[in-house]
């Protein structure tokens, strides 16, 4: 069977739900081959590899240079191109974020291949499916030169459990200088909010317009789901919540279990980034707003109220 060599989407070490979606779907198109890149938030390979095992790595490649954390993007392409000369894998998935899609870019060019990016699903072949224009349009698409590379985005593919027990390889790189002209020269980590990652949490309650700059009944609604928080671009724009946040065709893409819309008026490229949450509940003063179209259950209120008393009703229920 085939190698397909999977980049490990992690934090100081700690696998994100990202990776195992990519190990999921690597087991449909061959042998998962992990590449773990140790950051400069530090963390180890033996960190992340009861995950790699949980999902099917029957192999882990731990690459070793400490100038893959001290410079940007470029070394890491280079290590990955020196990795799949040894590996000759059938494809490569990476994480379609914006520092893979870098290096899948990157890596593209080096090993003159076919990339396709943001795909949203992954089948045999590989053939991949991308939404686009908005989700208005799907596209299936074959790489037709060299290795396909592929980008997916976060949610697609549920991650399925296939327990293994892959060896560790370490495996030198060599980093030329000309992939060494960008050095990071601070790295802080986001202040962490106690809430779940966007892409990766069951249940978001995002605010638009509509809250008028106030999230706090956005931020206790979610707390008292444990959801994490969203915003619509106005939102973001107008300085209320950090650009991070952002939900739609120019934010990130979420697929939870349920997406409460507070505020928010629906517009086409916020729906590219949530309409394949699988229940949508929209908070909004505008019975005739268009997010209405696409909900499952809608609340026609001022959320300064509705908020506040789902948040006291759900925790009441809890206690
Ligand atoms: C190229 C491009 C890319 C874009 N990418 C994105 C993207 O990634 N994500 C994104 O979100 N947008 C994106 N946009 C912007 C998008 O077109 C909309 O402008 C934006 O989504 C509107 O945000 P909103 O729904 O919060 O604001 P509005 O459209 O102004 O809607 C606010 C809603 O709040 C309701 N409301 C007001 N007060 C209350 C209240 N007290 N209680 C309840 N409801 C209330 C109103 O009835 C209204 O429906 C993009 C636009 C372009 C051109």
């Amino acid at each position: 069977m085939s190698n397909v060599l999977v980049l490990v989407d992690h934090s100081a070490g700690k696998v994100r739900k990202t990776t195992a979606e990519l190990l999921t779907i690597a087991r449909r198109l061959g042998e998962p081959v992990a590449v773990f890149i140790g950051g400069n938030d530090g963390g180890s390979v033996s960190d992340a590899l009861p995950a790699l095992g949980q999902y099917g790595a029957t192999k882990v490649i731990a690459l070793s240079s400490p100038e893959l954390s001290q410079f940007l993007v470029a070394p890491k392409a280079e290590a990955l191109q020196q990795v799949a000369a040894k590996v000759e894998p059938s494809a490569i998935l990476i994480s379609s974020n914006a520092e893979g899609k870098e290096i899948a870019a990157r890596l593209a060019v080096k090993l003159e291949s076919g990339l396709i990016t943001d795909a949203v699903d992954v089948q045999e072949g590989p053939v991949t499916t991308q939404s686009v224009f908005a989700g208005n349009y799907t596209v299936k698409s074959k790489v037709t030169h060299g290795t396909p590379i592929i980008t997916v985005k976060p949610n697609a593919a549920t991650p399925e459990a296939a327990e293994t027990s892959p060896e560790v390889e370490e495996f030198e790189v060599s980093i030329s200088d000309t992939a060494k002209t960008a050095r990071i020269t601070e790295s802080k980590p986001r202040e962490a909010t106690g809430r779940p990652e966007l892409t990766e949490a069951a249940i978001i309650v995002s605010g638009g317009r509509g809250t008028g700059g106030d999230f706090g009944p956005v931020e206790a609604f979610a707390d008292s789901l444990g959801a994490a928080v969203g915003a619509s671009r106005a939102a973001v724009d107008s300085g209320w919540y950090p650009h991070a946040y952002q939900v739609g065709q120019t934010g990130k893409t979420v697929s939870p279990q349920l997406y409460v819309a507070a505020g928010i008026s629906g517009a086409i490229q916020h729906r590219a980034g949530m309409q394949t949450s699988k229940t949508i509940v929209a908070v909004n003063k505008d019975p005739e707003a268009p997010i209405f179209e696409l909900v499952d259950f809608g609340v026609v209120g001022d959320l300064h109220k509705v908020l506040p008393t789902a948040t006291e009703e759900v925790t009441k229920r809890k206690a």
